[in-house]
């Protein structure tokens, strides 16, 4: 029987510009593209909520789903299994013998441990960093020596520049005929969602996950709309779709890589026009970057304390996550959240503030929440962003907002607070 070389789909979920991918099928083996829903990610948290929530199960499917239809243009399809992921490779293993297994990398403690339970059935892997902008490879500075405070990695990083060049794509792929129209993408009543579940009027933009839909909005944001030449100043909207990108959930399930949103945005710069606002873009897809080189850093160790420790859920934190609160503008942003499964930037950094400064609550209960609401959970954009607002993670100088303050300047009409607040 013929080895094959497994292709381990995680949160890389496209055909462009994909690592595993083009090295899997420049191996010479048939391969086998695989996904597995873990159970441990589709599993109810000890707080009695998903950890994966309905919103990011929508999307995760609507991406999966597109992937499969990209591969099966490509002579290939998806093979998707839920279990655990390492058993479903051992079975694979076991019925055709896997010469290498070909997966992005994560530094993320789960991520990590996933990844070494799979290295124990003994198959040479092949992995990839390409969850980033900047290869960490590139970066001027070994990861050990990644600076503390976010302008100092900034400024290094920008002073000798490197972000490797996209793969140009694979037309063909030879998958065994065994591996074709066999696998089933499950419903969303398989992870206990309803199938139908109207999408909520009021919501910022209807987000619909895969690699198609992600270049159809970078091409309405960046090119269509040019909305990316005034991003600077509309950032810290609230309402609607085009006050910024909205690319985050493409780019937490890997819909689309870094890369290729950054070279969009340098193209835009070449033929339209370079400003401000077209550099704030790339500036924010540095903080993206510098989260996920801390992770890298400190090897799992940033997750130890929302891992190990199990919070306390209080009344007042039920109210801060149903939005219930004695802050409209807290409030709004809250049911936004549990509505439609994003928020705003601006919305984001309040709530957390007030939940931990205002209402003395564990910012790793909060991150928890988020993790199972947010569309576009990214694992350390959420964790690094709110030690960074609770003022224990990088620069932990106090960021404490006062909330009427935010919401006279940011919602100064409350027509976002009307928005959400009215039944
Ligand atoms: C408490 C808290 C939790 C957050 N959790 C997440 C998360 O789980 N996943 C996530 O992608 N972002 C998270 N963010 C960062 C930010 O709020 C979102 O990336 C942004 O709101 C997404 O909308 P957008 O794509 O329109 O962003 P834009 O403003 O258009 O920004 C472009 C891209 O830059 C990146 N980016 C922007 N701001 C940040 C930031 N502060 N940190 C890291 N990357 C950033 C994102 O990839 C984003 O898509 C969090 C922020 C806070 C304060």
């Amino acid at each position: 029987m013929k080895a094959i070389a497994l292709l381990w789909y995680r949160w890389n979920l496209r055909t462009r510009d994909c690592a595993p991918l083009e090295a899997a099928s420049r191996s010479g083996l048939p391969v086998v593209p695989f996904y597995c829903f873990d159970d441990r990610y589709h599993c109810t948290l000890f707080t009695g909520w998903p950890r994966t929530g309905m919103h990011r199960t929508r999307f995760l499917l609507e991406s999966l789903s597109d992937l499969r239809n990209s591969l099966r243009n490509i002579g290939s399809d998806l093979y998707c299994k839920k279990g655990i992921t390492e058993e479903e490779i051992g079975k694979i293993n076991h019925r055709y013998p896997i010469a290498a297994i070909y997966y992005p990398k994560y530094y993320s403690q789960d991520e990590i441990d996933i990844e070494r339970n799979v290295a124990r059935l003994n198959i040479p892997m092949i992995g990839f960093d390409e969850h980033s902008l900047i290869a960490p490879d590139d970066l001027p500075f070994d990861v050990e020596k990644l600076p503390f405070v976010f302008t100092e990695f900034r400024k290094k990083v920008e002073k000798s520049l490197k972000i490797k060049t996209e793969y140009s794509g694979t037309n063909h792929l030879t998958t065994p005929s065994e591996f074709i129209e066999t696998s089933i993408i499950p419903d969303i009543e398989c992870f206990g969602f309803p199938a139908q579940s109207d999408a909520d009027p009021r919501a910022a933009f209807a987000l619909h996950g895969g690699e198609t839909n992600a270049w159809k909005r970078l091409e309405y944001y960046i090119w269509n709309s040019k909305k990316i030449s005034s991003y600077k100043k509309t950032r810290n909207g609230l309402i609607g779709a085009d006050y910024s990108s909205k690319f985050s959930a493409y780019l937490a399930m890997g819909n689309i890589s870094a890369r290729s949103f950054y070279r969009q945005i340098k193209a835009y710069e070449q033929a339209i026009e370079s400003n401000e606002s077209t550099y704030w873009l790339f500036f924010e897809l540095l903080w993206r970057d510098f989260f996920i080189f801390n992770a890298m850093k400190m090897k799992g160790s940033f997750f130890k304390v929302s891992r190990h420790y199990k919070p306390k859920i209080t009344k007042n934190f039920e109210k801060w996550r149903l939005g219930e609160t004695n802050e409209p503008f807290v409030n709004a942003n809250m049911i936004e959240l549990l509505k439609t499964g994003y928020m705003s930037n601006r919305g984001r950094q309040i709530v957390a503030s007030y939940l931990v400064h205002n209402l003395k609550q564990p910012w790793y209960a909060g991150a928890l929440w988020f993790e199972s609401q947010l569309i576009d959970y990214d694992v350390y954009s959420n964790y690094g962003n709110w030690t960074y607002v609770a003022g224990i993670g990088n620069d932990p100088r106090s960021r404490v907002f006062n909330i009427k303050l935010q919401a006279e300047k940011y919602d100064p009409n409350c027509s976002y607070q009307r928005l959400w607040l009215s039944k």
